[in-house]
């Protein structure tokens, strides 16, 4: 049999990846990774923590986990690997099975044959044809030579004030990362919520922890660069405001690098990806293609979604390592778009489908909880957590869960990412068996407990009523009772401030008198969390009261301004 000559499309993530199992499993291929970067198998995920001075050695993006750089000396003695850098691929030529490429450095081309083609060309990111974008001072974060050049901003200090326009995970963890090296920062979002996976109310949740940190201007985009002798000095908003700033970061959003594969004819999709089937193969049976150039299908809806991640991209690249060696024996099915980013001191993340994308794929029967509490005991230090649960009320499926905190939010999201993925219900998670022991968690996890109000609020037990329905609703006519059950020391420290009477809940049944004394009347509870806020909720009911709603979260999970 003739050796098999492979070539892969791209050498940071995806295609070497591929390259590298497609060598575990025969040692005898001819295997070569063609690489328009200078850099290979670079972390990009790392790049704002390597701007904001979380760590300072450059090679540790580059580093395999023993802490080798993989460059082309590393691929070719410990994979046999041939690498070429600097090099682009300008065609496929599909007939004759060849790729036409240029040295970027030496302006040198050159052709090579394949039995097998891995495209794995990435994305890039969307730069708007605004006024004066390109002006000395504005960059993406995309490449390693965007995140040297942050770095460099990192390190000399001088500037003070940033733009970043984009309130994705990206522009977050970029934001935070010059936060860190102590400038100033205006977030600007054209849309009116930052980090557009989660639902309202847990996206004002991030966007009040973020202002903390740096202005956020929603609902306002950038209509101009203003610069002096080529050089950003503000950006002009399309509202007419000037944003003063030295830096401009562009981060909305990334498109997949489909051109090569839709010049060649292979089959593009809606979303702009290439379009592969469950062995990653492209509509040529002898090109495959991967990571974030293609678009798969969300597992949940069906429909195919272009999926920017590193962890996919990596998945990915596997399966196709081995269909390149064995023929199609390995799939990858697709997508439920779990994500995760660190924003300052919180994890933020969601998996599955938010409440909006849930209606939007036709779900018209579906139920909502959120709810607070503490990740591990506060004798361990817990922390807080905040989990918006969304399920389909007919079969009680979880479709998705978005969670914030400075809580161990990753945690949460694998817990629900594998429930969504295993198509459980709320039923087989009311009792899942989780470790615990009180440095890593509570005796029954905030997930099982997010699983039990669910469960709880499905059997009719309580009412729930969300922070933003309750906001909208606190200037109507009749106005509504609302009740705080927390003890005066708490109320004293922090309340909403909304018009709420206080009445502990251990003096709830004495004063029952205070309460209205229409049956009908609607009653909001809560407390910190909405623990006793359900138990104040079953004690009004236990009294013939047939309209009272616990509030979602409670104090905590409150996204709007609040008393102190
Ligand atoms: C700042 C940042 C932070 C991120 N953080 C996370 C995170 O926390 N979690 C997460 O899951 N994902 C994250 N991602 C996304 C993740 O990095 C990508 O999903 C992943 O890198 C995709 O891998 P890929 O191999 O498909 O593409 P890429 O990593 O983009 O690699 C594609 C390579 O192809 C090369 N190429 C392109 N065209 C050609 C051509 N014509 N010829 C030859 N070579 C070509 C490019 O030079 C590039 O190096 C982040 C991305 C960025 C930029």
């Amino acid at each position: 049999m003739s050796t098999k000559r492979i070539i892969v499309i791209g050498g940071s993530a995806a295609g070497p990846k591929a390259a590298s199992k497609a060598r575990r499993l025969d040692e005898n291929a001819e295997i070569t990774i063609i690489q328009k970067a200078s850099d290979l198998s670079m972390a990009s995920c790392g790049y704002p923590y390597y701007i904001g001075g979380f760590f300072d050695d450059r090679n540790q993006l580059l580093c395999s986990p023993a802490g080798v750089v993989r460059d082309s000396k590393f691929f070719w003695n410990a994979k046999k690997i041939l690498t070429q850098v600097d090099t682009e691929v300008t065609n496929i030529d599909r007939k004759k099975k060849e790729v036409s490429y240029v040295n970027l450095s030496t302006g040198e081309k050159g052709t090579a044959l394949y039995d097998k083609l891995v495209i794995a060309t990435g994305a890039s990111p969307r730069k708007p044809p605004i006024p004066g974008i390109d002006l000395e001072g504005i960059t993406t974060l995309q490449s390693l030579n965007d995140a040297d050049f942050l770095r460099k901003v990192h390190d000399e200090g001088k500037i003070k004030k940033a733009v970043v326009i984009g309130g994705g995970l990206i522009g977050i963890e970029t934001c935070e990362a010059l936060h860190l090296a102590g400038i100033e920062i205006t977030i600007v979002e054209l849309l009116p919520q930052l980090l557009t996976f989660l639902d309202k109310q847990m996206a004002k949740l991030v966007e009040k922890y973020v202002q903390s940190k740096a202005n956020v201007i929603l609902k306002n985009g950038v209509a101009e660069f203003l610069g002096e002798n080529g050089v950003l000095k503000a950006v002009r908003l399309q509202d007419g405001t000037e944003v003063l700033c030295e830096l401009a970061v562009v981060a909305i959003g990334v498109i997949p690098n489909a051109g090569l594969a839709r010049a060649c004819g292979l089959q593009t999709g809606q979303t702009g990806g290439v379009v592969v089937n469950e062995y990653m193969q492209t509509s040529d049976p002898d090109i495959y293609a991967v990571g974030d150039c293609i678009e798969i299908p969300n597992l949940i809806t069906g429909l195919p979604v272009h999926a920017p991640f590193g962890d996919l991209a990596n998945l990915q690249g596997r399966v196709v390592g081995e269909n390149l060696i064995a023929g199609n024996v390995a799939k990858f099915f697709g997508t439920i778009q779990t994500g995760i980013c660190k924003v300052f001191d919180y994890g933020v993340g969601a998996t599955g489908l938010c409440e909006k994308n849930a209606v939007k794929s036709g779900f018209t029967n579906i139920e909502t909880v959120v709810n607070a509490s503490l990740d591990k005991p506060g004798f361990m230090q817990g922390k807080l957590l905040i989990t918006k649960l969304i399920v389909d009320k007919d079969t009680k499926r979880i479709l998705g869960a978005q969670v914030l905190g400075p809580g161990e939010v990753s945690k949460q999201l694998a817990i629900w990412a594998m429930a969504i993925q295993g198509k459980m219900t709320v039923d087989d998670m009311v009792n899942a068996d989780l470790p615990y022991a009180p440095p890593y968690s509570l005796a029954i996890d905030h997930s099982i407990a997010t699983a039990h109000v669910m469960q709880n609020k499905l059997k009719g037990f309580f009412k729930g009523i969300s922070a933003e329905e309750l906001h909208a609703k606190l200037h109507v006519f009749d106005p509504m009772f609302l009740l705080d059950v927390r003890n005066p020391d708490e109320y004293e420290q922090l309340r909403l401030g909304i018009g709420e009477m206080l009445i502990p809940l251990g003096q709830l049944r004495k004063r029952l008198d205070e309460i209205p004394t229409d049956k009908h009347k609607e009653i909001v509870v809560w407390c910190k969390i909405s623990l006793r806020g359900y138990e104040a909720a079953l004690i009004l009911q236990a009294n013939g009261y047939t309209n009272v709603k616990v509030l979602e979260g409670g104090i905590m999970a409150w996204p709007y301004k609040r008393e102190l």
